[in-house]
């Protein structure tokens, strides 16, 4: 690397692997240490290794505010609902005050109970375009399929003083009855009221509007569960934040193929990168998105790289799968990116241990390397390694600022 920290501007490329981090299991040892990883491990000991509370000790992150913690802003400050990443991640605008959802298609009978609340994981562009723009009680809402089944939802709320704090509809398991949206304990104001009652009315009405479309008829002939009602959940309202180029002074990309991360990406003004071929699971096309992040890099200071397919294997409990995943990462991905004219930061948005299925607050690893760093003693990649690294024990928030300043965006605190 040629450029000097503090005097001219140097890059990153930062590596999240969802659910990265685990508890050992098999064989006493985590999908990490079990994993063939000698790139990722050449970078560790190129570098400097740690372990990090994402959020902070004992606190299990959402894939959500863990982003917007390392990416340097406090979720409990910043956090707008998940909806609103859902949308800006599915490309829908948003402007102030708009409330945004997270949507399934999902199959009911009559009663309104759930037959299938991902309405056999298919959605259909049409069915979306005919809820698509309807107005109720003088508020627009938009629709729009991302994938599968999954939808955005967003409710136009200039002037209408519309609110995230309301209930979900959607079940979250077949055979209960729709919900009703209610506003949430201790939030009963105007306009919670009013937003749930117009959540629980456009729930109705898709339902009137679906249940005998041509194209439910036409799956109902094929011998598939109907997409006839819209699910809502995750409810989120709108607000511009300061970018990161306005808050940290470079500029960001992002490489990623879930709506999710892309929308994080955008709410910070990141630039999201296109991928083709990112599925979020074990046959995900690392190649496209390693070359689109070395493309990214002549462009900008810093690019965020997001790998769903980890997490997804600790929610399965697939040790095996992971561990094949993490070697991939190295092979496919990191032994590509390990000699970028750029700081290389490797970590995790939080640990999914395959033998709890669920995400937990155990630290993840984080390595830096780059001209220098003070290089320490670990040599290997993984949860017990970083944890005697030369970074000690972070927290997520802090790595930004870590970065920022061997970027040279530092900023003097005092004289
Ligand atoms: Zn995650
Ligand atoms: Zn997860």
């Amino acid at each position: 690397m040629s450029t000097k920290p503090g005097y001219d501007k140097n890059k990153v490329i930062l590596l999240i692997c969802d659910g990265l981090g685990d508890r050992p299991s098999l064989g006493g040892k985590t999908p990490l240490q079990a994993a063939d990883t000698p790139n990722i491990d050449e970078i560790s000991k190129a570098g400097i290794n740690g372990l990090m509370d994402v959020i902070s000790p004992g606190i299990v992150p959402g894939s959500d505010t863990a982003h917007l913690a390392i990416l340097g802003y406090d979720p409990y400050k910043y956090y707008p609902g998940r909806g609103v990443f859902e949308a800006l991640g599915a490309d829908m605008a948003l402007h102030k005050g708009d409330v945004a959802f997270r949507a399934n298609f999902a199959t009911v009978d009559e009663k309104m109970r759930v037959i299938d609340r991902r309405a056999g994981r298919k959605g259909s562009k049409e069915l979306a375009e005919a809820l698509n723009g309807l107005e109720i009680d003088g508020v627009k809402i938009f629709l729009k399929n991302t994938t599968e089944h999954r939808c955005a939802v967003v409710m136009e709320g200039k002037n209408e003083n519309l609110s995230k704090y309301v209930s979900d509809v959607d079940t979250h398991e077949a055979g209960d009855i729709v919900k009703k949206c209610e506003p949430l304990k201790g939030k009963e104001g105007e306009g919670e009221k009013k937003t749930a009652k117009i959540v629980n009315e456009f729930v109705m009405r898709s339902y009137e509007i679906l249940n005998g479309h041509h194209v439910n008829e036409e799956r109902r002939r094929r011998g598939e569960p109907p997409a006839n009602i819209i699910l809502l959940r995750g409810a989120g309202s709108y607000e511009e934040v300061p970018s990161i180029k306005a808050r940290f002074g470079f500029s960001a990309a992002c490489v990623a193929g879930a709506s999710l991360y892309k929308g994080v990406a955008k709410y910070l003004g990141m630039e999201v990168i296109h991928v083709e071929g990112t599925t979020g699971r074990a046959d995900t096309n690392l190649n496209n998105k390693v070359e689109a992040a070395l493309h990214a890099l002549k462009a900008h200071d810093f690019v965020f790289l997001h790998v769903k397919a980890t997490d997804s294997m600790g929610h399965d409990g697939d040790f095996e799968g992971k561990k094949n995943m993490i070697s991939r990462i190295d092979k496919e991905l990191v032994a590509r990116i390990k000699d970028a004219d750029s700081y290389i930061v490797i970590t995790a948005d939080h640990s999914t241990p395959v033998s709890i299925k669920r995400h937990s607050s155990d630290p993840v690893p984080v390595v830096i390397k780059g001209v220098g760093v003070r290089k320490d003693r670990v040599n290997k990649f993984d949860e017990f390694s970083a944890a005697s690294g030369g970074l000690g024990r972070i927290s997520g928030i802090d790595l930004m600022p870590i970065l920022s300043d061997f970027m040279g965006y530092y900023k003097m605190y005092g004289t």
